[in-house]
């Protein structure tokens, strides 16, 4: 069965653009123009993957991201004109899950959705849940339950958690996490790492400025804690 994104572009010919290279793929398309109407239809019809531009008439992209984070972990990919670092970082914190900056090829972004899909549609199965503490962390499911209650997470902030929870006392440098879990082409900088971080910790830790799980090694980066 053909997995269907949604786009939410109010500039119709990047929408129309984007379509036509996704539908070559095999992808099911669906486009909307607004934020409140893509709300109404990830809410109604739930998609596979969002691709999400920045700038929208009405509620913007991060309205409309924070929106759907309340209810959904749907993976959602935003389009930004604005390179600068700030949106970047703004866009992630809220929870989605890649970005993609304007001019883009189509190419580099049906990349980017096989990419995201792929980690949440084809888990892999043989990977035993991982028991640290209280925590379990499932690559089958992608979820984490924190003493029996499951904590929503991001398909990164999963990542991030499973990569370093799988390396105990290992500490990481942020570059090391920017090529091992954001992956080949990403482009971001070392404050992605620290943001998704502080997600992460927001989400998991009793107190998150007393981190239990996910430590800082000062000046070098971070590690899951070795019991
Ligand atoms: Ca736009």
């Amino acid at each position: 069965m053909a997995q269907k994104v949604l786009i939410v572009e109010d500039e119709k010919p990047i929408a129309e653009l984007v379509r036509f290279n996704l539908e070559k793929e095999g992808f099911q398309v669906e486009t909307c123009y607004d934020g409140q109407e893509a709300l109404r239809r990830v809410q109604a019809d739930p998609p596979h993957l969002v691709i999400l531009d920045l700038m929208l008439p009405g509620l913007d992209g991060l309205a409309v991201c924070r929106e759907i984070r309340k209810a959904s972990q749907v993976p959602i990919l935003m389009l930004t004109a604005r390179a600068d670092e700030v949106d970047r970082v703004v866009g992630l914190e809220l929870g989605a899950d890649d970005y993609v900056t304007k001019p883009f090829s189509p190419r580099e972004l049906v990349a980017r959705v096989r990419a995201i899909l792929r980690r949440v549609a084809a888990p892999r199965a043989e990977e035993a849940p991982l028991r640290v503490a209280d925590l379990v962390i499932d690559p089958g499911t992608y979820e984490v339950t924190k003493a029996g209650r499951r904590i929503p997470l991001s398909v990164k902030e999963f990542d991030l958690l499973r990569f370093l929870a799988s390396r105990p006392g290992q500490i990481m440098t942020r570059q090391v996490l920017l090529d091992e879990v954001w992956g080949y082409q990403y482009f971001g900088d070392a404050r992605t790492v620290d943001v998704t971080v502080r997600r992460l910790r927001e989400k998991i830790e009793d107190d998150p400025a007393n981190p239990q799980y996910v430590l800082t090694k000062r000046g070098a980066g971070y590690y899951f804690r070795k019991d």
